[in-house]
Parts: C-alpha cells; sequence; structure tokens
C-alpha cells in the first residue's frame, strides 16, 4: 500500500482498520489491518515559510524527540512525548496513531457489553472505574488516553485529514458524548500531519502523575504553556488528560493566570476551577486532588525559564 487512496479503498473493502505502528491494536480485537506504514505521503517533519512545523502521521514518537528543531520550537509537546511509554514503544509509536488510539477501559478490552461494543450501558460507572474520568462529559467514563493530543491543544494546533479541510485538534475528538468512539473520523479517514503554528517563546511544562514510574499511561496529566512580561503570566493554554472522555484544554484556568503575578496563590486559585469542573464516581474521587497537585506542578515548572 503506497497511496492514501489504496489505503481508505482497502478499509472500505475489507472492513479492516488502518494500522501505522501497530502498538494500539496490535493489543485489542482490531478488524485485520491495512498498513500505512508504506505511504511516503504521510513521513516527515517539514517546516513551512512562516516558521511553522507540519508534522506527518507517521512520525514516530522517537523521531519527533530526536528533532532538535522541533522539541526547542515546541516544548511542551517535546516534554509530553519525552513521558509517554516506553523508550521501545516510542520507536514504534506514531503521532497519528497516539491521537487516534482507542481507550483502555477494561469492559471494551475484554469485549464485554458497553456503548463501545454495541450496548447502551456503560458498567464501568457501577463497577470497575478506579482510572475513568473524574469529569462527566456523557455516557461512557473511559479516558481518552492520548497524552499528545493535549499538548497540542495547548499550541491551537490544527489536524489535516485526507479529502477535507483542516480541522482543530480539539474537533478530532469533540465533547465527549459519543460514547462509541475515541474520535470522530470515520474508519476510511486517514489523519495525514499535525500542523503546528509558527513557535513563539514561552515557558512550557508537562507533568503526569502515574501508578508506576513508566510503561503505562498517567492517572493525570497536565500540559501548560506561560508567556510573561516581568513576573505577570500575559498568556496561558492550559491542558489535562487522564480526566475526561476527550483530552481538555481549560481556558477558564487559563483566565484566571493571565494579568496575575505567578504567585502559589495565584496558581492554586487557577488549579481550584479545574477541580470545580470534576463529579468523581466512588473509584476515581482520588483524581480530584491529583488534578490539583498536577496542575499547580506543571503551572511551577513553568514559572522557571524552559531549559
Ligand atoms: C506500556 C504502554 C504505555 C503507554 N503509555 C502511553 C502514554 O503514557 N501516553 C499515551 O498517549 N500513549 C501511551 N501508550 C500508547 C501508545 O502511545 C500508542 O499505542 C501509540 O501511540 C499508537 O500509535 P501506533 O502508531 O502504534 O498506532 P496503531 O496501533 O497503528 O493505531 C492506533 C489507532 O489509530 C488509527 N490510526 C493510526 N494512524 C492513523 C492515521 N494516520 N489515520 C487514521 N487512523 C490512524 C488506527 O486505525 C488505530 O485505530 C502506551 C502504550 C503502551 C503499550
Amino acid at each position: 500500500m503506497t497511496t492514501i487512496e489504496d489505503a481508505a479503498a482497502a478499509v472500505r473493502d475489507t472492513g479492516g482498520e488502518l494500522r501505522a505502528g501497530g502498538t494500539d491494536i496490535m493489543t485489542r480485537a482490531a478488524r485485520p489491518p491495512v498498513d500505512l506504514l508504506g505511504i511516503p505521503a504521510l513521513r516527515g517533519i517539514t517546516w513551512r515559510p512562516d516558521g511553522s512545523a507540519r508534522i506527518g502521521a507517521l512520525t514516530t514518537i522517537a523521531d519527533l524527540l530526536a528533532d532538535d528543531r522541533l522539541t526547542a520550537a515546541y516544548p511542551a509537546l517535546a516534554a509530553t512525548a519525552a513521558a509517554v511509554a516506553t523508550p521501545q514503544i516510542r520507536n514504534v509509536a506514531t503521532v497519528g496513531g497516539n491521537l487516534l488510539q482507542r481507550n483502555r477501559c477494561w469492559y471494551p478490552r475484554n469485549s464485554l457489553t458497553c456503548h463501545q461494543t454495541g450496548g447502551d450501558t456503560c458498567p464501568a460507572r457501577d463497577g470497575a472505574h478506579l482510572y475513568s474520568a473524574v469529569i462527566d462529559q456523557g455516557p461512557c467514563i473511559a479516558p481518552h488516553p492520548s497524552s499528545l493530543a493535549g499538548a497540542l491543544l495547548t499550541y491551537a494546533a490544527t489536524a489535516e485529514v485526507h479529502g477535507r479541510d483542516a480541522l482543530d485538534v480539539a474537533d478530532l475528538y469533540g465533547d465527549g458524548t459519543d460514547p462509541t468512539r475515541d474520535h470522530r473520523l470515520d474508519p476510511t479517514e486517514i489523519l495525514q500531519a499535525v500542523l503546528l503554528p509558527a513557535p513563539t517563546p514561552e515557558r512550557a511544562a508537562y507533568r503526569r502523575a502515574t501508578a508506576r514510574e513508566m510503561a503505562e499511561w498517567p492517572l493525570v496529566e497536565a500540559a501548560a504553556r506561560l508567556t510573561f512580561d516581568g513576573e505577570t503570566i500575559t498568556t496561558a493554554a492550559v491542558a489535562v488528560g487522564g480526566v475526561a472522555r476527550t483530552p481538555l484544554l481549560l481556558p477558564e484556568v487559563a483566565e484566571a493566570l493571565v494579568g496575575k503575578p505567578a504567585t502559589q496563590e495565584t496558581l492554586a486559585a487557577a488549579a481550584d476551577l479545574a477541580t470545580a469542573r470534576c463529579s468523581p464516581f466512588p473509584q476515581t474521587a482520588y483524581k480530584v486532588p491529583l488534578l490539583r497537585a498536577t496542575l499547580i506542578d506543571t503551572l511551577t515548572a513553568c514559572t522557571s525559564p524552559t531549559p
């Protein structure tokens, strides 16, 4: 398979599922794979005349991290990418596959009946939901698994999907009310690239709280980008993951930071606005203080110049 059109046709004809690095689909009952790896149009990191970057969907997370210009230009993305999974997974996992991976909820992963497997219930709500969402967006409470998505939201990145106009990365996910899907692309739609705006100076950070040191999706994660005039925060973009059905940008948190000095009181008051969104389930109550602490930690890290 060497063209996007051929891959889309193969999915249509076979009822298959696109495969990039394969690290997600090989761990679940996926449909027959249709390989993307032979398609040159999906490869490569390029720079546009205005200084902005285009990251091909097949770029591995390791290749992203190996690109010094990219990591210097987009430090929140670089810090996030460096924390994903393990070096072995990062060598194989692609940016496109990361954004479009399926969630990790035990129920659909084990082919049990739920919204995602053709049922009309979310058994996690009354069942095992230790790792589930703490911000309740809709019928399904599986948290979105993509770490890169949150970082890309803070950059207002866009997604280039074959055959359509570029869409905001946020629109890849919607508002979380569709319990059946982790993203809004149809099975034959192919993500070609992620487009970032031209870089500007910023202080950025990414932090995660995990159940073990590596090789694990975070319980809670946060990415933030701040700019300063002296001690005063002049712009802010903050996103969180592990807490909702979609990766979430938190405009109210950003708004609470802008125009203020970056004191611990300012950062804590902003983080409190994030926890105000939470309506935890019995087993996810622990995520509320974890979200607050992770956000404060991330924002505090932004108050030092990005190394
Ligand atoms: C131990 C472990 C720890 C992990 N920790 C993290 C973590 O902390 N954070 C995190 O974000 N992820 C984590 N992951 C997940 C990992 O990052 C993803 O499995 C990986 O990024 C998926 O990329 P892939 O190229 O292998 O995707 P694939 O498995 O090939 O595909 C994943 C999905 O995306 C679709 N797809 C892929 N490319 C395209 C495209 N171009 N257009 C349309 N559809 C496409 C496929 O059809 C499939 O449904 C972890 C995984 C493991 C095993």
